[in-house]
């Protein structure tokens, strides 16, 4: 993994002046000549494949392929810039992008001019983007370690700290490197989760800021999202930097707010905002309807239709004969199950949207295929176009299917198997 940097190193430097300083136009021009010359509507890139994913999309398959709608994650990234005043958005797109795939969402998302910067929690996802073509700063929200922490600065990756022996580690890597390692530091004010604890983090920020190993490029704390908590850890925060600024200690790029205090603590949006599920058109807790930002589905998960057959009565379909109709109907096959992400709670909640019509999921969803319950009429040939999740129809809405099923948007897209192929349109 130790490979070289796609950027020279003047342009290096640069980015990493300007991305999280907060002038991030001069970046978001040049993140892929490849992507920006491709026709997004009618060629996958091989590249948005995703980590595992072994093959790309093909107009032939049946099998099944997630789209990412290049309009509704603009509209998103609009909104939650608006929502944040204008200030630039450090995107996460941790856990593979919440399951809708890092190497896709990362560089669509990185190409917009209102995103300065991507956020992961995972060091291989942070590479993969790099790899991607991805020239924006990307910070890494975790602790490493100093192999890891030498990797993230050779590929121009802010590592977070927030240990105790941080600053050992740093030194070390800093001798490694011949240079300051520039890092992000990660303050815990409640959530007691990652982060320094604010109550013991003074001298650790005093050695760090002080010493000419390290180039503190940001600091940041995570919420709770308990609104009342929220603002007790925002005194604290607040306190840490106002004590910080008395001893001129500089901290960077000041950050702390995800989705739901994007919406409801705009006292904390600081420097930059720090938003996932909002781009993902998730609103905070669920709200489906929020007057503050209308958010849009971003994804479709789509398959073909691979058999269609006429059932008489008697006949059945499925395991156990899930599916036994009292009158001649038509049943359509998907190859598509549990195995890409398609839950098998659907059966008998969810319906499957095909050439404007819907049709019920009705005889089950096994590991890597569901049976949809036609009707009387033959309405659907094989090669048909089904999309199980989108924004096309309220009924496959993600939200629609999240609680049809009862699963939740989260594990929902978190679901989705990666392999599948990614296509931009
Ligand atoms: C996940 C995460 C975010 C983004 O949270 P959303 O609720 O998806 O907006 C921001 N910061 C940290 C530290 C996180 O772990």
């Amino acid at each position: 993994m130790d490979r070289p940097s796609p950027l020279p190193r003047r342009r290096f430097l640069q980015l990493t002046g300007t991305a999280l300083g907060l002038t991030a136009t001069s970046a978001c021009a040049s993140s892929g000549p490849s992507r920006t010359t491709t026709p997004p509507t009618t060629t996958a890139r091989t590249s948005a494949a995703g980590a595992t994913s072994d093959r790309t999309y093909s107009p032939e398959r049946f099998d099944p392929w997630i789209e990412l709608d290049r309009a509704a994650w603009t509209h998103n990234v609009r909104e939650a810039s608006r929502l944040a005043g204008g200030r630039p958005i450090l995107a996460v797109v941790k856990n593979n992008a919440y399951g809708l795939g890092d190497r896709a969402v990362g560089p669509l998302l990185a190409d917009m001019s209102q995103v300065g910067g991507i956020a992961t929690v995972r060091v291989e996802e942070a590479l993969a983007l790099r790899e991607e073509g991805v020239t924006k700063s990307i910070v890494v929200m975790a602790e490493g370690s100093e192999d890891e922490i030498e990797e993230m600065a050779r590929h121009n990756v802010l590592p977070s700290v927030w240990l105790d022996d941080a600053p050992e580690r740093l030194r070390s890597v800093s001798r490694r490197l011949g240079r300051p390692v520039p890092v992000q530091l990660f303050i815990d004010t409640g959530m007691n989760r990652e982060g320094m604890p604010h109550t013991r983090a003074r001298r650790w920020i005093e050695e760090l800021v002080q010493s000419e190993y390290v180039d503190v490029n940001g600091t940041y704390t995570m919420f709770t999202h308990d609104l009342d908590f929220d603002r007790e850890q925002l005194a604290r925060f607040e306190e840490l930097l106002g004590w910080a600024r008395g001893r001129n200690l500089p901290l960077g790029t000041l950050h702390a707010s995800p989705t739901y205090e994007l919406f409801h603590l705009p006292e904390a949006h600081y420097d930059m905002v720090r938003p996932g599920n909002a781009l993902f058109g998730n609103p905070p807790d669920g709200e489906e309807a929020t007057d503050k930002a209308t958010l849009r589905p971003v994804f479709r998960l789509n398959t073909r239709v691979v058999r269609v057959e006429h059932l008489e009565p008697g006949d059945s379909a499925g395991f156990n004969r899930t599916f036994m109709p009292e009158r001649a109907s038509w049943v359509a096959l998907l190859p598509i199950g549990r195995t890409d992400g398609y839950p098998s709670e659907a059966n008998g909640t969810c319906e499957v949207l095909i050439n404007g019509r819907l049709y019920p999921v009705a005889g089950g969803v096994n590991s890597a295929h569901a049976i949809l319950d036609i009707g009387e009429e033959k309405t659907v040939e094989v090669g048909d176009v089904a999309t199980l999740i989108g924004p096309d129809h309220p009924a496959v809405l993600p939200h629609t299917v999240a609680e049809r099923t009862g699963l939740g948007f989260l594990r929902i897209i978190q679901g989705i198997n990666p392999r599948l192929p990614r296509r931009v349109v």
